[in-house]
Parts: C-alpha cells; sequence; structure tokens
C-alpha cells in the first residue's frame, strides 16, 4: 500500500450527509432533564420558549439514529470542511514508538476550535424558524465566535454575554466576534435584571460563566424573536459534532486503518461526544472494541473525582436538571487554571456511558498539559489550543506504554483547535510561573454542598 499522507482531506462529495445520535444505538438511555421544581422529565414543549422547536427536538430524541444535515448546513461546512486526518510522523519518531499516531484537526477555522460545527447548524434551525436573532455566553471565546460566524451567514442578531475577565483579558476575541457583526456584553451587566443584581451586591466582580448565562437566558425569554443557545454539554451539541468522527472513520477506513484507542479533551464533552460517536456505535453494537478515554483538568476533574448526580448546568440556577458527573454548579476552578474545560458538569450522554463502563477518563495537570502542546508545537507546526493539548498529553502517554510493551497500536486523537488567544497562558508556562492546582477532598467538599436534593 502506498505511504499514509501526512494530512488526509476527503473530498466535498465524500464528506457525510447525516448527523449520528448515538442515543439510538445505546442499551440504557441518560436520564432524562427534569423540571428543578417539580423533578418531573421535561416535554419537548417546555424546551420551546428557551431553543428554538428543531433543537429542542433533537435534545430529546433518543430513537432516530440519524438526522438528514440541512442543506445550507452542508454548505457552510463546505467552506472550511471536510477538516484533515493527520498522520503524527514527527511526534511517532520523536517518541520511538511502535505506535501509530492520528489526530483529527478542528482547528482549521476562524473560530480555532469544532465549535464552528454546531454553531451553524444551531444558527440554520433558528432562522428556518424565522426566529429574529439569538443570545448566548462565552468564557474563553471560542464558542462566541463561532456563533458568530453562523449568525453573520445566516443573517441573524446575535449577543454575546461574555465573562468580564475574559472580556478584559482577550480584546483580540472581542474584535472578532465585532467583525462578524456581533453585539458584545461584558458580563455582569446592567442591561439585565441578574446582572444589576449582581452588580449591586459586588460592582467589582470579574463575572462568572453562570451569571453569563443566566444574562443570556433573561434576553432570550424577554425579547420578541430571539432563542438561547448553547456550545456544548446539550445532546444536540454531540449530534452535530458527530461529523468530526463521521469523518474520522471514513477516512482512516480508506487507508485501512481502525483505532485501538480514541482520546479526546473533555469540557462539556461535546467534541469527545462527536469523534467517538461511530467508535462507540461499534462497541454497542458488538463490532469492534477501542478503548475510548476522555482526558480532564487535574483542576476541573468532574469524571475521575466528580458525582453522577442531577445538577444544574448554570450557577445561575436558571436551567433544568441533568443527571451528569458534576463537581456542583458552585464549583469554582482555581483561578490560575488557564488551560479551558472549566465547566463544573459534563455531557449526560457521556456521563451515562462512562457510568455503565463503556469509556475511561484520565486527568492531566496543566504544566504536563503545556509540555506536551510544545513539544507537539515543535514537531507538527501547529500551535495547539490549551484544551486540545489535553488529549495531545494523552496521546503521547498511550504512545510511550507502546514503546514500553512493544505494542504497534492505532492511536486516533482530537485536535480540536489552536491556541493564538492563549499565548498568555504559554507565557506563564515558558516562564516557569504556571501551577499545576489539584483541589483538595475538603475544596471539592464546598461544591459538592450545592448539589440540588433529588430522590
Ligand atoms: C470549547 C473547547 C473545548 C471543550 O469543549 P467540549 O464541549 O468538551 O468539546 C475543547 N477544545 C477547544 C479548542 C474548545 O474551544
Amino acid at each position: 500500500m502506498a505511504k499514509i499522507p501526512h494530512r488526509l482531506y476527503l473530498t466535498e462529495d465524500q464528506m457525510p450527509r447525516q448527523w449520528y445520535n448515538l442515543r439510538a444505538d445505546m442499551k440504557e438511555q441518560p436520564d432524562p432533564l427534569i423540571h428543578p421544581g417539580t423533578h418531573e422529565p421535561l416535554p419537548v414543549e417546555a424546551l420551546y420558549p428557551i431553543f428554538c422547536e428543531q433543537l429542542a427536538q433533537q435534545e430529546l430524541d433518543t430513537t432516530t439514529r440519524y438526522f438528514d444535515i440541512p442543506e445550507p448546513v452542508l454548505d457552510m461546512y463546505k467552506l472550511y470542511r471536510p477538516s484533515p486526518l493527520c498522520r503524527a510522523y514527527n511526534l511517532e519518531k520523536a517518541l520511538d514508538t511502535p505506535a501509530k499516531i492520528y489526530y483529527k484537526f478542528e482547528g482549521n477555522n476562524t473560530s480555532g476550535s469544532h465549535k464552528l460545527n454546531s454553531a451553524i447548524a444551531q444558527a440554520y434551525y433558528a432562522k428556518a424558524q424565522g426566529l429574529k436573532g439569538l443570545t448566548t455566553e462565552t468564557g474563553a471565546g471560542q464558542w462566541g465566535t463561532a456563533l458568530s460566524e453562523a449568525c453573520a451567514y445566516f443573517d441573524l442578531d446575535l449577543k454575546v454575554f461574555m465573562v468580564k475577565v475574559s472580556y478584559e483579558q482577550k480584546p483580540y476575541r472581542k474584535a472578532v466576534m465585532q467583525t462578524f457583526g456581533a453585539n458584545v456584553t461584558p458580563s455582569p451587566s446592567n442591561t439585565t435584571e441578574t446582572g444589576r443584581a449582581i452588580l449591586a451586591a459586588d460592582p467589582t466582580t470579574g463575572g462568572s460563566l453562570g451569571c453569563a448565562i443566566s444574562e443570556a437566558v433573561e434576553v432570550a425569554t424577554t425579547t420578541e424573536g430571539y432563542r438561547y443557545v448553547l456550545g456544548s454539554v446539550l445532546n444536540q451539541v454531540l449530534l452535530h459534532q458527530s461529523i468530526i468522527g463521521l469523518e474520522s472513520k471514513q477516512a482512516m477506513e480508506m487507508l485501512d486503518e481502525y483505532p485501538d484507542i480514541v482520546i479526546g479533551c473533555a469540557g462539556g464533552g461535546s467534541n469527545l461526544g462527536g469523534l467517538i460517536a461511530p467508535f462507540m456505535q461499534d462497541k454497542l453494537t458488538g463490532k469492534a472494541d477501542p478503548r475510548i478515554i476522555a482526558v480532564e483538568p487535574a483542576s476541573c476533574p468532574s469524571f475521575t473525582r466528580g458525582k453522577y448526580a442531577y445538577d444544574f448546568c448554570d450557577t445561575g440556577h436558571v436551567t433544568p436538571l441533568a443527571r451528569m458527573y458534576t463537581l456542583g454548579n458552585g464549583f469554582m476552578p482555581a483561578a490560575n487554571h488557564a488551560g479551558g474545560l472549566r465547566y463544573h458538569g459534563m455531557s449526560p450522554i457521556l456521563s451515562k456511558l462512562y457510568h455503565d463502563g463503556y469509556m475511561e477518563a484520565v486527568s492531566a495537570k496543566q504544566t504536563d498539559v503545556f509540555e506536551a502542546a510544545v513539544q507537539f508545537a515543535k514537531l507538527e507546526t501547529i500551535l495547539p489550543a490549551p484544551e486540545s493539548s489535553h488529549a495531545i498529553r494523552c496521546a503521547i502517554d498511550e504512545a510511550l506504554k507502546c514503546k514500553q510493551t512493544g505494542e504497534a497500536k492505532t492511536i486516533l486523537f482530537g485536535l480540536t483547535g489552536t491556541g493564538y488567544f492563549d499565548m498568555s497562558a504559554y507565557e506563564a508556562f515558558h516562564s516557569g510561573t504556571m501551577t499545576s492546582h489539584v483541589p483538595t477532598d475538603e475544596e471539592l467538599a464546598v461544591g459538592f454542598a450545592t448539589l440540588p436534593q433529588v430522590d
């Protein structure tokens, strides 16, 4: 067989035309979203005031195995997809490992991450429903950027509430969003009731994701023609992100390859859920048995040290309750944690699969993650996002294990994005001021104490 190329691009015609819904093949379903007051499962209509109707239906659909990707969504996907499946020859050589290392690179678009895959779908359904605009929150800024691009393309208004510290620390992110026409407000702001209340209590607060979510939801539900959208955690987002895994599997089949190990970083679980989708399908249907590994920061360890429990999806308690691995909605990751993936909970689908033993999870310390990022950057000439670098860390560790045992395993990991807006974190790593915080059990107990009582 011909030598496997460094970068394999499928053609536009080979791009998958359907998303895959993992829940259709799960033997047991994740527990349903419930109302925080009554604890009753939510009917789909209850979600319509917040989410677009088609998206609300996708959220609760456990049986439709494949969803056709709407033509206008495919058209925008073609501006940056199919994304390349890359063979990390240089990394393999440097590690002196018999393992074959592949990665799927999702950073080839202006948002610099996989988030655009779902942003496009969500903006399309909003437009198709005749809505005027959307609201959302953004922390680090990738999601806000992705959604700005999608809203510009589909001619929708967008109001982004950006956590105030990020707004001040990452002015260029804001400028990118504004370039695409988004309205960006630092949160907490005096434009909402929630924001004004929080500012009244603490005028100097730097804000939080939880607060920004509450402001975005308030504006969506009180403004005619607006809905709220979210870039991770939700079932609908994992559905849209399945394009990553479907393309990867197809490209690997063309190379006569199949991964023994699939690795992804885990914040809310959207890239991981998307990457593993078709491989998990093989596992669930008994066709193959790859190892699947989630990698999370040691400073925000939802899978490895969290509880499988019903919890709010936000800190402001405006969302329904989801059963997931969680550190508690009041959990605050350490201030010196720069590597993204700060969310307290985890996708309910992935939580259920993990709970039932279909996948593994490991945690990585921040300094070890950046060490892997720098090694990878030099060898593969891609500057990885700190989030993505968690997966790199694990892929390197697994490849080094292969060196010990002499096994030529095939490893596939998700390289979710680029790190151009994270240079202060890289700088901290280079200057030796970066630290790795691993919370004590007592620190975690503070977060667990904020879990709602559900029985
Ligand atoms: C948002 C983000 C993540 C984490 O989100 P998931 O929903 O867990 O995938 C990972 N990598 C990058 C580059 C991101 O922007």
